[in-house]
Order: structure tokens, then sequence, then C-alpha cells
């Protein structure tokens, strides 16, 4: 498996993975990459037939164990690209492994866009959607939400359509479910019309940032900020149409400032050099501060002399999609980073029980240590999500032991 993206085109045998930052390896007995949906329908029969289990890929961004197995990988790699699109409703049909930034391309030449982005545009849409990818600002959803309808291989190997007009609980389910109620195929997303979007970065002590946190998320469309332990400096990264900005120069120092697209403005980091290990947890809005105060204060009495990477701090807005970290609560998410090279664990399970005492829920792609018995009472909407998902796979088709522990089946 390559690095930075999934792009295998063909069938290999015996073949070693590792997901993005190489933390996450191992040996699947086959991986696929079908050609088409009938073919990804027809991989799945044959796996019932044969009673084995499949894992659907994409991009291997993801630090949990969501993906792994030892039994077969199945990436969509060639089901990528914009089918259709209506741009009255804003609306394209696009293939679950479309890679983001050669999908916002495609929807560029379409007169869309996304409405947002996470830090890196190289995930796939079925890898983002699968696992509430999301970026920062205080009035959007995550990428998950984009999903208002599509085409599923079921764990029978049939093809499902669905609609959240039609089947809206169905969809709400869906959204976040990284892979345990289907493949998905293909996905209809609701997007924006094409605009541009002015990026600016501004650089500031820690107090004055927390003093001006309130306004500075409403001020702004995106707007999250880094948290440096050794300087303890932010970086505020405030994002608005162009003519909405807000002039932070009498408290702070402007570090960038760029006009662009939003694929080519809201994520920067899509080629980083380096990797790293990463911890998030997403809380109730007004848990944010205190949560940040008492990491900050943890991390500099204990581990700012290993750790010298940023925590960044951001915004979600609530939502109803069963399984999302901002399920019924408007959110901010803060994550921890270390090199990957450097030990990790310790740090992040010191700093967890924090996030724990604010009602964090983890981040399903990024590091964590809780199981189902811990998962279960953060998610209201936790028991009907697992009567569907066994009713939709009674055999287990998409589990793993992995899996069987994160959910409790
Ligand atoms: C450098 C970096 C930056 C990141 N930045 C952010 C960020 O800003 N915000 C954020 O929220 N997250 C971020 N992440 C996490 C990342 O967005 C998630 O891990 C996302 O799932 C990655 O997409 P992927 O295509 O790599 O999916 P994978 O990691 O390959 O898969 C993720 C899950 O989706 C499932 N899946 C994949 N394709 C399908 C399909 N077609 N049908 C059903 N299930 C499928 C897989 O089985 C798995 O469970 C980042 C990760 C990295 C490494």
């Amino acid at each position: 498996m390559q690095n930075t993206q999934w792009s295998a085109t063909s069938e290999n045998l015996d073949q070693d993975c590792h997901n993005w930052s190489g933390g996450v390896r191992f040996r699947p007995s086959r991986v696929a990459v079908p050609s088409s949906e009938e073919d990804v329908a027809a991989l799945v029969r044959t796996a019932a037939r044969q009673g084995r289990t499949i894992r659907p890929i994409g991009s291997a961004h993801t630090s949990s164990e969501l993906f792994v197995t030892d039994d077969i990988l199945v990436s969509q790699a060639n089901l990528r690209g914009m089918r259709e699109y209506d741009a009255r409703h804003h609306r394209a049909t696009v293939g679950s492994g479309s890679e983001l930034t050669h999908l916002s391309k495609e929807l560029q030449a379409a007169g869309l866009t996304l409405s947002n982005f996470g830090d890196v545009a190289t995930q796939t849409v079925g890898g983002a959607i699968g696992t509430g990818t999301h970026g920062s600002g205080r009035e959007l959803y995550n990428l998950s939400m984009m999903l208002v309808g599509g085409r599923l291989v079921t764990a029978k190997g049939e093809i499902r359509t669905f609609h959240v007009e039609e089947e809206p609980d169905f969809v709400r389910a869906l959204r976040v479910s990284f892979g345990t109620l289907g493949i998905l195929t293909w996905a209809t997303l609701q997007l924006e019309p094409l605009h541009d979007l002015h990026r600016q970065e501004w650089c500031l002590a820690f107090e004055p940032c927390m003093e001006a946190l309130e306004r500075l998320a409403q001020e702004n469309r995106n707007f999250d900020f880094y948290w440096y332990p050794r300087s303890d400096e932010v970086k505020l990264r405030c994002i608005n149409p162009p003519g909405e900005e807000k002039d932070y120069g009498a408290f702070a120092r402007l570090a960038k400032d760029e006009i662009g697209l939003p694929h080519e403005v809201i994520p920067q980091h899509s080629d980083l050099p380096y990797r790293f290990e990463e911890m998030e947890y997403s809380l109730p809005a007004e848990a944010g501060p205190a949560c940040l105060r008492k990491l900050r204060a943890r991390l500099r009495e204990r581990w700012r002399r290993l750790v010298g990477w940023r925590l960044l701090y951001r915004y979600i807005k609530g939502d109803d999609t069963w399984l999302s970290e901002a399920y019924g609560r408007d959110s901010v998410s803060i994550s921890l980073h270390q090199n990957a090279s450097l030990p990790y664990w310790d740090f992040f399970l010191d700093l967890e029980p924090i996030f724990r005492e604010h009602s964090g829920r983890p981040h399903w792609a990024k590091k964590h240590s809780l199981r189902a018995a811990e998962l279960r009472p953060l998610y209201p909407m936790w028991d009907p999500f697992l009567a569907l998902r066994q009713e939709m796979d009674p055999e287990g088709r998409f589990l793993t032991p992995y899996l069987r522990g994160l959910l409790g089946c």
C-alpha cells in the first residue's frame, strides 16, 4: 500500500499493507480492486458463499484499525469521478473511491464545490464520509452530512439504492458507519455553487486568543486554531467569503493571506513530508475551553520536553447522524499530535481521561482506547444502529475482531 493514497489498479495477493502513518500494519489474504460496482457485488456474494469477511478501504489515512483485516480487503479505486450532476440543486453523484483532491477539480468544472474540507483532501469520498471527517466552522457540518443518496453493496452482495428523502433514518445510520453496513459504491453529495474564499492566518499569545474565542468563532465561516506548547502561542485560521473577513491586526500578527477556491485554501497539508499520530475527541462546544485549559496544563506540566507538536482546536455543527461525533450537539474537537517516529501512546493515554471528563467522543479514524462498553453511553442511537447492523449483516460479513470489540457485537 502506498503511503499517501491507495492507488492499486490490479489485485495483489499476500500484500503487506499499512496506513498513512505506518503505525497500523496488517496482511490481508486478498486485496481486491474491482473494476465495477457489479464486480464489488460479485466479490461480496463469493465471500458470502465461502464464509469470508470483507473490509473496504479508501486512501488508508485512518490510524485506528477500522479497515484492518486478515481476510479480503477491497478498494474502490476504480469507482471514481463524477457520474452526473444537478446544477440546480447543487448535487453530484460520484464514485466512492474518488479522492477529494481530484474530485474537487471535476466539481469545479461543473461550477460546484464541497462546503468544507479537513486539513487534507487526500481522503476518498467513502473514507471521509464513513468516519465523520470534518473541517472547522461553527455553522459547518462534517463531510458525512454531504451524503444524500447513493448506492451500496450489501452483505448479501445486492445493490441497494437509497435517498435521504425516502429513508431518512437509514441515511442517518449509514453516513458514519465506517463500512460496517455495506460498501458504498456511488454517493450523491449535497454541494454548493463554486465560490472563492479568503484565508487569513493570525498569530498571537494563548490568553488573548481565549479571551476573544467566542467572537472569533462567531465572526468567521471557517475558524480553528493551533496551540503551540513550547511557545504558548496560537495560530488562528480564519476563512471567509471575500469582503466578509475581519481585521484582527489590533491584537494579532497576520501570517498568511490568500484567496482561492475552497479546495485550494481549506486543505493545506495534503503533501506533508513527515508522518504523525493523532488522538482527537469531540466535546460539547461549551466544554471546549475548559477542556483545552486542562490539556494545556497537563501537557506543560508533564510532556513539554517530549512533545513539541501543536494541538488543534476546531468547531463542528451538531447533526443527527447516529454515530457522528457531533450527534445532537454543536461540538468542538481537540486533537493531539505526535511525530509518528516517536513514542505517542503514553502521551495520548495520559491526556485521554481529560477528554472523557468533558463528555468527549473519540474520532473513529484516530487513536483512542475506547471499546463498546465506554462508547455506548456516548451515543443515544447506539442500540438502534447495532440493531440495523445486525439486520443488514447477520453473519458479520463486514466485521473483524477489532470492530466486534469496538461495537460490542
Ligand atoms: C494527514 C491526515 C489529515 C487528516 N485530517 C483530518 C481532518 O482534518 N479532519 C478529520 O476529521 N479527519 C482527518 N483525518 C482522518 C481522515 O479524514 C480519515 O481517516 C478518513 O477516513 C480517511 O479517508 P480514507 O479515504 O483514507 O479512508 P480509509 O482510512 O481508507 O477508511 C476509513 C473507513 O472508511 C471505510 N470505507 C472506505 N471506503 C469505503 C466505502 N466505499 N464504503 C464503505 N466504507 C468505506 C473503511 O472501511 C474504514 O472503515 C486525517 C488523516 C490524515 C492521515
